[in-house]
């Protein structure tokens, strides 16, 4: 933790240096300045950089360029919707790759059409395997708002629109293409590297992640595993920093069943179940879980605060604050400006179902709802449980858990950790921008491996922050992602595990 608690120091001395120096200008004229104080800092930053020529070959990347967009093009074009998946269509694209390229490659499957494939480069054994993941499966579309069709990977101003397009084919087409660079470029490992593609992510993770685990883990065991969940932020069409997610939220939901008499429409009843479930409903929404912090977030928060625009940075600083006063008003203006942020400070409740009646003129004998909760890492569920029922603190409203498969619980990745820090490497030496771990809201399939001890980081291409609210982002009515920045992921995440494989 001390390395990583000096380097952010360092970080952030470098962005307050420059910050005095060019006076009040934005956050964005800092950007591009860091890349040119970078560009000055070259002797020292390269004399640690394992890409200098003394290292070997490095793939020649503006070349390889048509080869990474047939691929990506390739696997976007296979629909693979969840459900049903399909990813067996996915899984046979790889395999005819990794054959042709000569990579040892091996299916698993609990049901055909939903198989998984692990491909393997041998190193010498001298420190244990790195898992490079991604799911192959997406989730669904509505095709009448996609202005091109959501299979067609169409390439369109600079973009590449399709389902999947930053989650996760993004990931599957950057693991890929290292896998076959390692291979082509003949770098000798010093530890295998395994390119794991599962299916069943977007909910259905017992044919993918938990089959794996569970049937074939000696197969994906490994030190440190890279997948979805990071990236990098850019504003105004610049990168300004990068997340790598270290840890992430557990889903949690909750059922909320409540119990009045049933009775004719037109004589109103106290005991009306829909009443009573809405008036719960209405509580539970009201209601802010506690905020706290972990490792992961408290870091965040202070590196966001370090290289945000200041009035911005002051909520980032406020909600960290011991004082109860300025915390609250910092967390009210996240709640209403920057909700993904509120909800990283807390468990979250979202009331996503709400089902009661069937013909209007009967009262009926009961309603349900659905409570989407995010738990933090450390929640404990029963207690958090019984809270919940005491905000309601209605005897006709019962919350439960529904039984259904959740994912494990599992200690968040070091910061301090050799991959942590090539991940930081290069992001300045691709981006010029800075790193900042993560935790993400939602579920990835990381959490699997996190519960068996795995070292997880959650990486990806460089998005507009804009893209999201515009009806682009993951799981949106439309998804897109730009071809330099798939080109410039590719390359990122080959030199993040050449970096720690190559035999040294
Ligand atoms: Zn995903």
């Amino acid at each position: 933790m001390k390395l990583q608690m000096a380097d952010m120091a360092d970080g952030r001395w470098q962005i307050r240096d420059l910050r005095l120096r060019i006076g009040d200008l934005r956050l964005q004229a800092v950007a591009v300045r860091l890349g040119v104080f970078i560009l000055l800092m070259g002797a020292s930053l390269l004399a640690q950089a394992p890409f200098d020529s003394a290292q070997g070959r490095q793939p020649d990347w503006k070349a390889l360029e048509g080869e990474i967009m047939r691929h990506y093009q390739a696997v976007l074009r296979i629909d693979t919707t969840n459900p049903p998946g399909n990813e067996h269509l996915a899984v046979e694209y790889l395999k005819q790759v990794f054959d042709t390229e000569g990579i040892p490659a091996q299916v698993f499957a609990l049901d055909s059409n939903r198989s998984n494939i692990v491909a393997r480069l041998k190193g010498s054994g001298k420190r244990r395997p790195l898992l490079i993941m991604a799911h192959t499966d997406d989730v669904t579309v509505d095709a009448s708002k996609w202005k091109f069709p959501p299979f067609s990977a169409t390439r369109d101003g600079g973009y590449v629109y399709a389902r999947g397009a930053i989650d996760d084919k993004d990931n599957l087409t950057a693991g890929l293409m290292t896998m076959v660079m390692l291979k082509r470029m003949g770098v000798p490992l010093d530890r295998d590297v395994i390119f794991l593609a599962e299916s069943g992510e977007e909910g259905n993770s017992n044919f993918g992640i938990q089959f794996m685990v569970a049937q074939h883990f000696a197969e994906i065991d490994a030190e440190y595993c890279f997948a979805e969940g990071g990236g990098v932020t850019r504003i105004g069409g610049e990168p300004r920093f990068a997340t790598v997610q270290a840890t992430e939220k557990i889903p949690r939901g909750i059922d909320l069943v409540s119990h009045g008499i049933s009775g004719h429409g037109s004589i109103p009843l106290k005991s009306n179940a829909i009443v009573h479930l809405a008036g719960a409903i209405a509580k539970v929404a009201e209601w802010r879980p506690e905020v706290r912090f972990n490792e992961t977030t408290g870091t965040y928060f202070r590196g966001l605060a370090s290289i945000a625009a200041p009035e911005n940075a002051k909520y980032y600083r406020d909600v960290l604050s011991t004082d109860p006063r300025l915390r609250a008003a910092a967390d009210d203006w996240l709640v209403e400006h920057e909700p993904q942020h509120a909800s990283m400070l807390r468990t979250s409740v979202s009331p996503n179902i709400f089902t009661g009646g069937y013909r209007s003129n009967v009262i009926p004998s009961e309603a349900r709802a659905t409570l989407d909760v995010r738990m933090l890492p450390d929640e404990d569920p029963a207690a958090f449980l019984a809270a919940v029922n005491r905000v309601i603190d209605d005897p006709a409203v019962e919350a439960r858990f529904p039984a259904q498969n959740t994912r494990p619980a599992g200690a968040a990745a070091r910061l301090d950790s050799e991959p942590f820090k090539a991940i930081e490497a290069a992001n300045t030496r691709i981006y010029s921008v800075p790193t900042l771990p993560t935790m993400s809201t939602f579920a990835t399939d990381m959490a699997q491996l996190r519960a068996k001890g795995m070292q997880c980081y959650g990486i990806g291409p460089a998005v507009d922050l804009e893209d999201g609210p515009k009806g682009f982002g993951m799981h949106s009515d439309q998804e897109r992602l730009l071809e330099s920045e798939l080109y410039r992921f590719v390359r990122f995440n080959y030199e993040v595990i050449e970096d720690l494989a190559r035999a040294k």
